[in-house]
Parts: C-alpha cells; structure tokens; sequence
C-alpha cells in the first residue's frame, strides 16, 4: 500500500489494534500485562510434551521462549533432566524456576543453591529464578517477589497459547477490519464517527484489496466458520445475529450513564469483542486468521473457554434435556 490510508475512528482503531496484544496480568504472575502477542513465550514444563521438539531448537518463536519449571521438578524429577537435554534446555539459558510457594522456598532456596533472580527475556537470560509467593498475614511473613518485576522488565513473558508472529497479527488485523465493513451499517456508522464517503471507500478497496491478495477474504469460509452469514454480514458467532458497526464505537464505560437520555434510538447495542472459534489452547496456535470473530461480550463468556461448536452442542443437550424434562413434568 503505497498511499497513505484515511484514518478509521480511534476508537475503532484501537479495537483491531489491542487484539494484537495479549490479556492483562498482574504483578502477582510472571506474565506481562497486555503486552504484543510476538513477545517472548513462557512455556509451563509440565506443557513441553505438547509441542514438537522443534518447537525448542528452532526459531518458531520471533522473540524466544523460556520454559519454566518448578523447583520440585527441577530438584526431585529425575525424568526432568533427561526432557530438557533432549530440547537442549538449560538453566540459566532459556529456563527458569517458578518459586509460588513458601515450602518451595524454604525446601529448594535458590540462594542456598547458588542461584541468581533472572531478569532478561532474551537468551541467555543470565539468571535461574523468579519469586511470587504471596503475604501471609497469620504468620506475618511478608511476600516475596523476586525477577522481572522492574518498571523496564516487568513479567517474563506472555501465555505461550496466546503467541502469534507478527505477520499473522498482522493478518488478523486486516482480516478483523474486513468484518467490520461487512457490518451492515458499517458505512453509516463510520460517517458519523467522522470519515467522509470518499475516505470510507478508499479505505474498503484497500483492505478487501489486501484481504484478496493474502486470501483473507475467503467469505464460504467465514461463512461456514460462523463469523459472516449467508448475504455476508458479520454476525456474532454463537448467537449467529447480526452485528451492528455501532458497538465498535461505543465507549461502552459511559454509555450507562448516557444511555437513560438517549432517545433518538431505541436500539439496543451489545458490547461486542474479540471472539475465538476455537478457543486458545497451550499447544495450540489459534490466534489466526479465519479463527478470530467479533462477537457479543455475553456470548463470548459463554464460549471463551469451550470454544464455539462444543459450547453449541452443549447448549443442544440443555434444551433437549428441558424439553424431555417438561414432557415429564407436564405428565
Ligand atoms: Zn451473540
């Protein structure tokens, strides 16, 4: 794209923006908090069988991973060793131990063990350990919270089943923008957040222009995939009802408020947001392209852990079940 695109709204910029970036955390774990999904994996040792071997020797991931292990399974698991030899795994280099609680501390201390707090995400990352172990307040021992905690380093990585290169957050970018267009209201909409129709034309030859080229707009399949319907508008994926390009504009934290005086429109706009088909998985790569939706905020409580098709056929035993169930009752 050598010109210059018209801008979209911000707020729905920043939509499609922070789907490339990963959920918050706290300073309780050792995950960063919303930070871009290419960063550095964490990878949970007792996970490590669910990926191939060369997941570990090769560069699958854009900026490294660090396998952690626990100090039970470091110290007492002869078997460990043995696994982490075989994924060339080393201490120190791109693995670290997770101290959580208080009898790990006392029974492995990792300074009785020579051991020093790592503080880098990029091999070798000069260091063996990290401490999260909480406050107790009945026996007054204060928390411990030891590595990648600075205000320059803080948290050691991301979830591993939340990574994706940067191509493909890219792609699932573009691909997110196309859906929006395909809202049925999408054009109104955007006129009203400011574009002007000319801007708002250019924009959707670029991005179905785009879509064409890296084989994003393949719409049998969104369509097959539950994210489109069959006159291609964008539906939410579980309720399979149309979505409307306002809830991409809603500030959704004073709409309360405004919604009580609000009066021209008597329609009701549900919070909408990032959907997975299949739900994220450590193992698994499922932040991809044909594999993300927008969909309702109530509905994606409902699916977020199960993913959508077992979350259907679940809901399909519900009612069966009711309606055997009121047969009974009925009787
Ligand atoms: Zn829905």
């Amino acid at each position: 794209m050598a010109k210059r695109l018209p801008k979209l709204p911000p707020l729905l910029q920043s939509k499609i923006y922070k789907t490339g970036q990963t959920r918050s955390a706290n300073d309780d774990v050792i995950f960063q908090n919303r930070a871009n999904r290419n960063g550095t994996v964490l990878i949970p040792f007792e996970s490590i069988h669910l990926f191939d071997i060369s997941v570990f020797t090769s560069d699958r991931f854009e900026s490294g991973f660090i396998v952690v292990l626990s100090p039970e399974e470091y110290y007492t698991n002869p078997e460990a060793l043995n696994i982490m030899k075989a994924r060339k795994l080393k201490l120190g280099v791109n693995a670290i131990l997770s101290y959580e609680t208080r009898a790990q501390w006392n029974e492995f201390n990792p300074y009785k063990n020579k051991l020093t707090v790592a503080e880098k995400r990029t091999t070798p990352i000069d260091g063996h350990f990290v401490a999260r172990i909480l406050s107790s307040t009945s026996k007054d021992e204060e928390k411990i919270i030891l590595g990648f905690n600075t205000s320059s380093c803080k948290g050691a990585g991301i979830r591993v089943a939340e990574y994706a290169s940067l191509l493909t957050i890219k792609s699932c970018h573009l691909q997110l923008e196309y859906l929006y267009w395909l809202c049925y209201d999408s054009k109104e909409v955007a006129l009203s957040a400011g574009m002007t129709e000319s801007e708002i034309e250019n924009r959707i030859a670029a991005i179905t222009t785009a879509c064409n080229n890296q084989k994003l707009a393949n719409n049998e399949r969104l369509y097959k995939t539950r994210i489109i319907d069959n006159v291609q508008n964008t539906i939410c994926p579980l309720c399979l009802k149309k979505l409307s390009a306002e809830a991409f504009l809603l500030n959704f934290f004073d709409s309360s408020e405004k919604s009580s005086e609000k009066s021209d429109s008597d329609k009701d706009i549900s919070p909408i947001n990032l959907f997975y088909i299949n739900q994220l998985k450590t193992g698994e790569f499922n932040h991809s392209p044909y594999n993300l939706a927008w969909g309702h905020q109530n509905c994606n409580m409902i699916c977020k852990e199960t993913g959508v098709i077992e979350t259907i056929k679940w809901m399909k035993e519900v009612v069966v079940n009711t309606i055997i169930f009121n047969k009974d009752a009925s009787n």
